[in-house]
């Protein structure tokens, strides 16, 4: 069922927009596509309406998405930190987008957010199970907060503002967080809300171009290493993983976003429907979860690994394990779900 909002919420919203003296909008520590799509979108349309509006990252994002419009002007907590604060400290309406919980923009600024006197919190989001705020727009069946924005700005009658910077920011946010539409992209109002965006005048080839065609050749070459030298295949479970360590992080010059759908590679191999990516972090391990049938990785994720996300894509961390450690705790979990995965993968193989 799609989030439907009431005539009292929408005057209620739009009435707090209109008396705010400055807003800044939030998203997730390392964004994403989607979460740069959905924080450029809403900055370039309230910049258009006219209001302060600023835009504020926990930290770095990867080369791929520097190009998007209005990206110059983001402000990174981690390197601009007084400039974020003070922005922060002076907004009164705050827009947090792509996450459901203040955890998720890293400790030290969901501390320093904690701390400040209250300000009008709105919330766009589709993770499920979201913490309260004043406004909460969120909704898990949408493909990403990018779409869901899209229906908020159609809902609110704001979309007269949204230029063509901002469509291609949001454009950009649905096309990433559907894996260029191959999967959560079954709704038609996907598509609707895609047409409507190249009505105003969205270059689809030139994003696609730009998120996909300016790889190192570096990155590439490690994808390759990846797939014919650490890929684990699992057939009985249904399952497969990737492990990079940091000496190959090392000899692939590794940068930021380069490993970005690694996960999904076991799954593009038959009978397989559970893929992990375990990667050495600067102090940390960091894991990625993908499922593509009715396997929940948001719920193994939240389980033992400090982590959680959507059913079909989830995430989490650990700072007290080694690389080595991490796989093996994450080998034992999967043998504790040893009965269902096969139940999957003979329902899985049984359908073919
Ligand atoms: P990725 O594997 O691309 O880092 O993350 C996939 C999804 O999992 C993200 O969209 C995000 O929702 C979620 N996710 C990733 N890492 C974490 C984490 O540490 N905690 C939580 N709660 N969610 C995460
Ligand atoms: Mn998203």
């Amino acid at each position: 069922m799609r989030l439907i909002l009431d005539d009292y919420f929408v005057h209620r919203l739009g009435t707090r927009l209109v008396e705010s003296k400055r807003i800044v909008i939030i998203c997730h520590v390392n964004p994403d596509g989607d979460a740069l799509g959905s924080g450029l979108g809403l900055w370039h349309l309230f910049r258009r309406m006219g209001f302060d509006a600023h835009f504020v990252v926990p930290n770095g994002f990867a080369n791929s998405l520097a190009w998007m419009p209005g990206a110059k002007s983001i402000i990174n907590f981690d390197r601009q930190g007084d400039w974020a604060r003070e922005i922060i400290a002076t907004a009164d309406l705050r827009f947090f987008v792509d996450f459901n919980t203040n955890q998720r923009m890293g400790k030290e600024l969901a501390e320093y957010i904690e701390k400040l006197p209250k300000a009008t919190t709105v919330l766009v989001d589709h993770h499920p199970m979201p913490d309260q705020y004043d406004f909460v727009i969120s909704d898990t069946s949408v493909s990403s907060t990018c779409e869901l924005l899209h229906s908020l700005m159609n809902r609110m009658e704001w979309l007269l503002w949204l230029d063509k910077d901002g469509a291609t920011c949001l454009y950009l946010g649905i096309m990433t967080d559907t894996g260029g539409f191959r999967h959560n992209c079954g709704n038609p109002i996907t598509f609707f809300t895609v047409a409507e965006l190249i009505t105003k005048e969205v270059d689809v080839l030139e994003v696609q171009d730009r998120v996909n065609n300016r790889q190192k050749e570096q990155q590439l070459r490690l994808l390759g290493y990846c797939l014919s030298e650490k890929m684990v295949i699992v057939p009985e479970l249904g399952y497969g993983y990737i492990v990079i360590d940091s000496e190959e992080k090392k000899r692939f010059q590794y940068e930021k976003g380069d490993v970005e759908g690694f996960v999904n590679m076991p799954l593009a191999v038959k009978g397989i429907f559970f893929a992990a990516l375990f990667m050495a972090g600067d102090g940390d391990i960091k894991c990625s979860f993908r499922s593509s049938n009715e396997w929940d990785v948001n719920r193994f994720a939240r389980e033992g690994f400090n982590g959680g996300g959507h059913s079909m894509a989830a995430g989490g961390r650990f700072t007290d394990k080694t690389l080595e450690q991490a796989v093996e705790f994450f080998v034992q979990q999967v043998e504790n779900h040893r009965d269902e995965l096969r139940q999957l993968a003979l329902k899985l193989q049984a359908e073919d």
